[in-house]
């Protein structure tokens, strides 16, 4: 069973690169998370890894001539998939291969500098320059033991910018040495510098088919009813799909949101600042909460355009839910950079049209 579920085009080109004479060293994997981002970035690192695929030519191969034995030993010649069985992809499935390291805000590859006291910061919410630090020592080293070590930075939008260390990956990004290969993962790529994103080869992680997704969580042994309900709920995103199955009370969580959401969509501005604030103090300690209320409001508003364009809504009521939809994507948008997160928040709910009523079985039968 293939460790992905969708993306069979991103998978080829992958597999082409893996394959290449000179893979990319610097890929950015852009699009929503839970998207299947990072899964993608594994499978690139078992592709380029995986002992079967890259096996050194068999003994007579000569036979063949010269030509063709030289252009088998340049490289791994075939195009397929990792095996799944050798001890590198068992370990980068498991993820815990030791030279694929994911970085993010936290405590990895932390290196504060000698006589630094330096308290831990496992709470952090950036990629601190400690860890670039760490990072860059990393990478003038060789791998344990993997042909390619592969560093996924996730999420690439929060790496420390400033100053040397900042300079001195970018640097590394445009000459990597020959045994990393960076992956970087982000939702909001043009909140990367110019001259990194410039860098990597761009893969634009687009949402799976609610089919694709179904049949992949059916593949996984979840029964049929409840994967069509999670790949309904997922919204394009495999990762989330998987998270719903495995513990379906996040979609009963999710149905009271969408409830408050239909409630607050009648409110006036009184009720949606009250809503703002609360929301930006959960942002303080529980940002993948606000992150996934964001996600229902969007699907919300998605479900009202959709049911607007085939009732033949209003050009009004139709631009109003575009509207919302847009100012989630800036709100989403302004909460990874610096904007003070209840502003952002605010000015996103005034944004929002107010409705006259919303039925609130709709909201059972869709969430
Ligand atoms: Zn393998
Ligand atoms: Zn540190």
């Amino acid at each position: 069973m293939s460790a992905l579920i969708g993306h069979a085009a991103i998978v080829r080109e992958l597999q082409a690169l893996a394959a290449s004479d000179d893979p990319p060293h610097s890929i950015l994997f852009a699009g929503p998370d839970s998207s299947g981002r990072t899964a993608l970035a594994l499978e690139y690192a078992k592709l380029l890894n995986c002992e079967r695929l890259n096996a050194p030519p068999a003994a007579g191969a000569s036979l063949f001539g010269d030509d063709t034995l030289s252009e088998l030993q340049t490289g791994p010649a075939t195009l397929g998939e990792p095996c799944g069985e050798c001890r590198p992809c068992r370990l980068i499935s498991e993820r815990s291969h030791p030279d694929v390291i994911t970085l993010g805000p936290g405590d990895t590859l932390c290196r504060p500098r000698d006589g630094e006291s330096h308290a831990q910061h496992a709470d952090s919410r950036d990629i601190r320059i400690c860890q670039v630090r760490g990072l860059i020592d990393l990478v003038a080293k060789y791998p344990f033991e993997a042909r390619y070590r592969l560093v996924i930075i996730d999420p690439a939008d929060r790496l420390y910018r400033e100053g040397t260390a900042a300079h001195t990956i970018l640097k590394t990004l445009e000459e990597p040495p020959g045994h990393t290969v960076f992956c970087l993962v982000t939702a909001a790529p043009e909140a990367l510098l110019e001259t990194i994103r410039s860098r990597c080869r761009r893969i634009d992680v687009q949402p799976v088919p609610r089919s694709e997704i179904e049949a992949g969580l059916v593949a996984r042994g979840f029964d049929l009813a409840l994967a069509a309900r999670c790949a309904e709920a997922a919204r394009g995103r495999p990762g989330q799909a998987i998270a719903f199955a495995e513990r379906p009370d996040l979609m009963d969580i999710r149905g009271r949101l969408w409830e408050r959401c239909a409630r607050l969509a009648g409110e006036g501005t009184g009720e949606r600042f009250r809503y703002a604030t609360t929301l930006a103090e959960t942002w303080r300690k529980d940002r993948a909460g606000v992150l996934n209320e964001l996600d229902v409001w969007e699907a919300f508003w998605e479900q009202r355009l959709r049911d607007g364009a085939s009732e033949g809504a209003s050009e009004e009521d139709l631009r109003g839910a575009l509207g919302a939809l847009k100012a989630i994507a800036q709100a989403r948008e302004d909460l990874t950079t610096q904007v003070i997160a209840r502003v952002a928040l605010e000015y996103m709910l005034l944004c929002f049209p107010r409705l006259a009523s919303v039925a609130v079985e709709e909201a059972q039968a869709t969430a």
